[in-house]
Parts: C-alpha cells; sequence; structure tokens
C-alpha cells in the first residue's frame, strides 16, 4: 500500500501513547476538490487535520502521525470516549458532500479505505463499535460521510458493525411509528449502548441523534421519527454488545 506524506501542523503538541488510540472516525471532506481539501487540511489558519486522506482515485495521503492528535472531530462524544480527537484516528474521504454535490464513494476510494482500516483495527485492536462516523459521534453539527457511505460493504470485510436483520422483515416495519414511552426509553437504552451520547434530554437533540443513527443504519428514511424498523435495528445491534 502507497502512502504519500505531506506535512499538516494542525496537531497537539504533546505526543500520545499507542493504547489511548480506541476509535477510527469516517469523515468526507466536503469540498470542492482533493486540492482544495489538502489545502485546507493542511493550512494552519484552518486548524483541522485529519491523519489520513483519501483521494477518489483511491490515493492515500498521511498528513499527520498516529501517535500526534490530528483535529478532525471537534466537540464530539462516543460510549465512554469524549472529544475524541485524542482517543481517534481521523480519516477524510474526498467527497464534495451534501453542501455542493454529494455522490457515491468511489470503488478505488473505498479499496483504500478498507486496506488502512484493517492495518489501523489489527494494529491499535479496534472495535466492530468503535469504527464510526463522524455524524454518530458529533450528531449536532456533523453529517458526514452521510448516507452514501457503505457501512454494510464495510462490515461485510470485517470492518465496523452492522446488523443480521432480514431485508424483508425490515421493510415491513418501516414507517410504523412508534409512539409510546416504553419503546423510546428502551430504544434510547439501545442506542447508548451501541455508542451514541445523549447528553441532553432535549427532543431537538433526540431527533438529531436519530437522523444520526438513520444515516448510519437505515439511509433508506432519514426522517428523525421513530418506527419500528429503527428499534428492530437497535436491538439487534446492542444484542451483540
Ligand atoms: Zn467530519
Amino acid at each position: 500500500m502507497k502512502i504519500s506524506k505531506i506535512y499538516s501542523p494542525n496537531f497537539d503538541k504533546k505526543k500520545r501513547s499507542n493504547n489511548s488510540i480506541k476509535l477510527v472516525i469516517i469523515h468526507y471532506t466536503g469540498m470542492q476538490s482533493e486540492r482544495e481539501s489538502l489545502f485546507k487540511l493542511c493550512d494552519v489558519k484552518s486548524k483541522v487535520s485529519s491523519h489520513f486522506v483519501i483521494g477518489q482515485n483511491g490515493k492515500i495521503y498521511r498528513l499527520v502521525q498516529d501517535n500526534q492528535i490530528a483535529w478532525h472531530a471537534g466537540k464530539s462524544c462516543w460510549g465512554k470516549y469524549k472529544n475524541l480527537n485524542k482517543n481517534s484516528i481521523g480519516i477524510e474521504l474526498v467527497n464534495k458532500g451534501h453542501q455542493f454535490n454529494y455522490t457515491n464513494f468511489k470503488k478505488k476510494q473505498l479499496k483504500s479505505l478498507i486496506q488502512i482500516c484493517k492495518l489501523l483495527i489489527k494494529k491499535y485492536k479496534i472495535k466492530k463499535k468503535n469504527l464510526i462516523g463522524h455524524s454518530d459521534v458529533a450528531p449536532l453539527r456533523k453529517a458526514d460521510p452521510g448516507e452514501k457511505f457503505p457501512w454494510k460493504h464495510l462490515a461485510a470485510k470485517g470492518i465496523g458493525n452492522w446488523h443480521q436483520c432480514k431485508p424483508s422483515l425490515l421493510r415491513q416495519n418501516r414507517n410504523i411509528k412508534i409512539l409510546n414511552k416504553t419503546d423510546k426509553t428502551k430504544f434510547i437504552r439501545n442506542l447508548s449502548k451501541i455508542g451514541y451520547c445523549f447528553s441532553s434530554k432535549k427532543k431537538s437533540f433526540y431527533i438529531k441523534i436519530l437522523r444520526a443513527f438513520q444515516r448510519h443504519y437505515r439511509k433508506e428514511l432519514i426522517n428523525g421519527v421513530l418506527d419500528k424498523e429503527c428499534m428492530i435495528i437497535a436491538q439487534n445491534l446492542s444484542k451483540k454488545l
């Protein structure tokens, strides 16, 4: 695997130990081009960076060393971890994103991503539940890598978590709204088990987390409304944890 090195100055001065690396966070760049993305992630004024960037043609760039804390996650939370830069490796995929012209991720790009993820999982013993997207850990602010990101495909390669539910069963239960409080409480408990952080009891907050969950696990309908299909998926995912 060929990795091109480009230096980004955007990382903490203090180094970290290998065993503080617990998560891998996937992003999209959300900018017009690869060039523009690399420029921003290496610009001292932008104060953002990531460990890796993967171009649409599959080219891999390393911007920050693993033992340095890159600035990619911002205010974020997953399971017992908070402000995840210090505990994570950030991987940016070049894609214009929702703001411009959100397109499918390219085959070569995903191939490179899978290679890197496999290495990282092995090296740092990353748990399946801790390989997630930016929107999962910062649902109030972020929507990347978005609903076009093929989580199921990656999970089939051993990367990240996926459910075991039958597609026909899921379709039957789509959009059947859940209104009772007990089920909703159960759902929130399952989402917390998966890793989502409910740090506020506000309804707007809950809706954003629900949307992040749907973006990741039920991309066919992202509406922030709890239905039976979401209940079934969350139940299945949390059963293994
Ligand atoms: Zn991001």
